[in-house]
């Protein structure tokens, strides 16, 4: 349906010269919106089947509401064209939006079908379509309750179908921008849960007489009487006009891009950003910080746990008597005996130091025992040793070989 309106459209834009030129204009003005609450006064619209909601209510609250977000939280001007319960008649709006010079009308109303089972939401761009042709004579009805109708609308009958047939077709000028917001909206409902009946065209009278683009967008049913209760909260109203807020939002951003304007929500987005930005690149940095501080602390502990053996050792070593000194290769044994006759290494007469180690040196054999690591384990075994030989000393080996007496010296005390 969508692409076979644009190809429509391209025809058109052709015949009037406007082929794809955008009509954004460029002028430096704010952009200004003119929200459209439906109906109002002695024109209720739709009225609920169950709660007896009126439409003109629903219309009000959403539009006032959605006025209230553009404005904190963008740069746009907004003209409404009703603020109050007041009847406005259906050609006066499009005047007042002319008036202020709008780049973006939204109209906003709630549905209402004989078939009572019909619900969801629908946004409108002008154009034609029988199937459409039931809302819009409903929504353009309204004129019969002004005088003059016939005058003011060139003989346009509401409720005569070959009315809809010829349209001025400056409104197709604006058609791809209409077309963008409406399924904008729908999009964002559909995001908030509600069921989506699509974009569609028909000829509204209000959307008809408007030089800039613009949507008219149908919140629910109110002929169904689960959605003229959900209609009737105030919760549902700010969520749709949340939902239409979030559409225009889009719809402007693309529209200052296309302007090379750079609006008040865009600076503040981009503050947003690089706020953002700033303080995920310092949760990073303290994030390494923290790492390397832990690293460190790790490694900290491990020197602590390697200083504190290496301490326990000394310790230990310390605890095994004053001047304990063990060295690799160094041996103590005691020498207790010595002959220039070779004697038996078993003998009897070695009495306590069996088996005994024997040496030759320049022809005299030295007998010693014992095979102590440490200066202070030879001296005690001396002591035991010079019960029966009193003349028994130490002697020192380092890596199997006698020291003379001279080498021998730093590992005696
Ligand atoms: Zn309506």
């Amino acid at each position: 349906m969508r692409t076979l309106l644009l190809s429509v459209l391209c025809v058109f834009s052709v015949v009037f010269g406007f082929c794809s030129a955008e009509v954004f204009a460029a002028d430096g003005k704010p952009f200004t919106v003119v929200i459209d609450a439906g109906h109002g006064g002695k024109d209720a619209g739709a009225i609920g089947s169950k709660l007896k909601v009126m439409e003109k209510k629903i219309n009000l609250s959403v539009a006032l509401e959605l006025g209230k977000l553009i404005k904190e939280n963008t740069d746009a001007r907004v003209v409404y064209t009703r603020k109050t319960d007041v009847f406005v008649p259906l050609d006066e709006r499009p005047k007042i939006a002319n008036k202020a010079k709008a780049d973006l009308f939204i109209s906003i109303h709630a549905n209402a079908a004989v078939n009572r089972t019909a619900y969801g939401t629908e946004t409108y761009v002008l154009g034609s379509s029988s199937s459409s042709m039931e809302v819009a004579m409903r929504e353009n009805a309204v004129i019969l309750l002004e005088d003059d109708y016939e005058k003011t609308y060139e003989g346009f009958d509401p409720n005569s179908s070959e009315s809809y047939i010829m349209f001025d077709y400056m409104q197709f000028a604006y058609s791809k921008q209409s077309l963008s917001l409406a399924s904008a909206v729908q999009n964002q409902f559909k995001k908030n849960k509600r069921t989506d009946r699509g974009v569609k065209q028909a000829g509204f009278l209000v959307l008809k007489q408007i030089s800039s683009p613009g949507i008219l967008v149908e919140l629910g049913y109110l002929s169904n009487a689960d959605e003229e209760r959900y209609l009737s909260k105030t919760k549902s109203q700010k969520e749709l006009a949340e939902s239409i807020f979030d559409a225009f939002v889009k719809y402007k951003a693309d529209y200052d891009k296309k302007n090379g304007r750079v609006s008040k929500e865009a600076k503040a987005e981009e503050a947003k950003r690089k706020a953002e930005e700033a303080k995920a690149k310092q949760e990073k940095a303290d994030a390494e910080a923290k790492k390397k501080a832990e690293e460190a602390a790790r490694k900290d502990t491990v020197a602590k746990t390697v200083d504190e053996k290496v301490k326990k050792e000394e310790k230990e070593k310390k605890a095994e008597g004053p001047g304990v000194k063990v060295e690799d290769g160094i041996v103590y044994r005691v020498q207790f005996c010595s002959s220039s006759k070779r004697k038996d290494l078993n003998s009897r007469e070695f009495k306590m130091c069996v088996p005994a180690f024997e040496v030759a040196e320049n022809g005299i054999y030295k007998y010693m025992y014992g095979e102590e690591k440490t200066f202070d384990g030879a001296a005690a075994l001396r002591k035991k040793i010079q019960v029966s030989f009193k003349d028994a000393f130490i002697v020192v080996f380092k890596n199997g070989v006698k020291l003379p007496i001279p080498e021998a010296l730093p590992y005696l005390k």
